[in-house]
């Protein structure tokens, strides 16, 4: 058998959340958010799962793009982060991919790349708080109509913006972000697009003409705190692997590098074939759950490369070979990130190549 390391990726789970999303905006059309690997779930695999459903998918770069069109994939591809250089608003062009115009030199940039086999899709993206990217005050509105009457780009060009704290539901800064957003666009007529994952579930009033679900596509909520269509999600990854070793300590001795964990009782040790090498994070803490024969167990010593180690004195039975889940259906990602200060989308994006994707349930 070889290395029991994986992270299993539940095809079907992701179909059943990107329908979710949509049926949550029946009045806009939902694009499929495959940046960063699909948030390490594997770009290729989860685009083939999301063409036949979604209107266009959507990138940060020309190269996910690419890559996403040498595996086959052909519906339009936005690319988040607009063009970094002339020649990929030709590509653009020629590969059917939708720009994203973030500020005023990538409106200039567009602008200035006149010979193109056919005419170029353009998004515009306002700051409407975010402070990040985005055109601000009458630049959105002067370059709107630049973009508009240039012969090279498309006709119809969406108006974009996102939001800074969707996923806080008792903050009023969305609300203001929506009647900005409003203010900046108010007689322009074009289509929209604001909603992240957090503004699809929570903000209905933002679902614009097109949404850009992302995480809830990999069933991890954007909220800090159960939320009801939230709830509704299903893990498409599970990360697991085996025991490997067993062996019981005495009180007052410890396990793994540093000896950060110390028996307080006599202890069984169950080690684990996962490490930070497959990534699971190094900084995460002794007591953070795992999932072995049913029941959770607690993290008992430093995440080492490529194992950790398990207190599992009060699970009955565990034996050489035993499934363990670092995160999926039982242990949510949402819960382990917690435990280690940081957000699912972090732990997911971080997946290395080491781990294999094992994908399930496609048909
Ligand atoms: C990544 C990204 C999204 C998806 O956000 P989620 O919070 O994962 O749903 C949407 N819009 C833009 C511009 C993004 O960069």
């Amino acid at each position: 058998m070889s290395r029991p390391a994986k992270a299993t990726v539940d095809l079907d789970a992701l179909r059943h959340n990107y329908q979710l999303a949509q049926s949550l905006t029946p009045n806009a059309k939902a694009l499929g958010v495959v940046k960063a690997n699909a948030y390490g779930h594997g770009s290729v695999a989860a685009a083939k799962v999301l063409e036949p459903l979604a209107p266009a998918l959507a990138v940060a770069c020309i190269e996910e793009a690419l890559e996403l069109r040498e595996a086959g994939i052909r519906k339009p591809i936005v690319l988040l982060e607009g063009p970094f250089e002339s020649s990929e608003v030709i590509t653009a062009s020629e590969q059917d991919f939708w720009l994203m115009a973030g500020g005023k030199e990538q409106v200039e940039m567009i602008a200035k790349t006149t010979s193109l086999p056919k005419p170029v899709t353009c998004w515009l993206k306002a700051d409407s708080g975010m402070h990040r990217l985005g055109l601000m005050g009458d630049e959105l509105r002067n370059s709107y109509h630049t973009l508009k009457a240039l012969p090279h780009v498309a006709d119809e060009i969406v108006v974009s913006t996102h939001f800074a704290a969707a996923d806080e539901l008792d903050s009023d800064f969305t609300q203001q972000q929506i009647a900005c957003f409003a203010d900046m666009t108010e007689g322009l007529n074009a289509p929209t697009s604001l909603a992240n994952s957090a503004g699809i579930l929570a903000w209905p009033e933002a679902h614009g003409n097109f949404t850009r679900p992302g995480i809830m596509l990999y069933g991890s909520s954007p909220f800090p705190a159960p939320q009801a269509h939230a709830d509704q999600l299903k893990a498409v990854m599970s990360l697991t692997s085996a025991v490997i070793g067993l062996r019981t300590i005495e009180a007052g001795e410890t396990v793994g590098y540093g000896r950060s964990w110390i028996a307080q009782r006599r202890s069984v040790i169950a080690t684990v074939a996962m490490g930070y090498g497959d990534g699971y994070p190094r900084q995460m803490p002794n007591g953070t759950p795992v999932f072995i024969n049913g029941q959770r167990a607690p993290l008992a010593g430093r995440v080492s490369m490529d194992m950790l180690t398990v207190d599992v004195t009060d699970i009955n039975n565990v034996m050489v070979g035993d499934i363990v889940e670092l995160w999926g259906k039982n242990v949510s990602v949402n819960e382990v990130a917690d435990a280690v200060g940081t957000i699912s989308y972090e732990l997911l994006t971080r997946m290395p190549l080491r781990t294999p994707r094992l994908y399930v349930n496609a048909y």
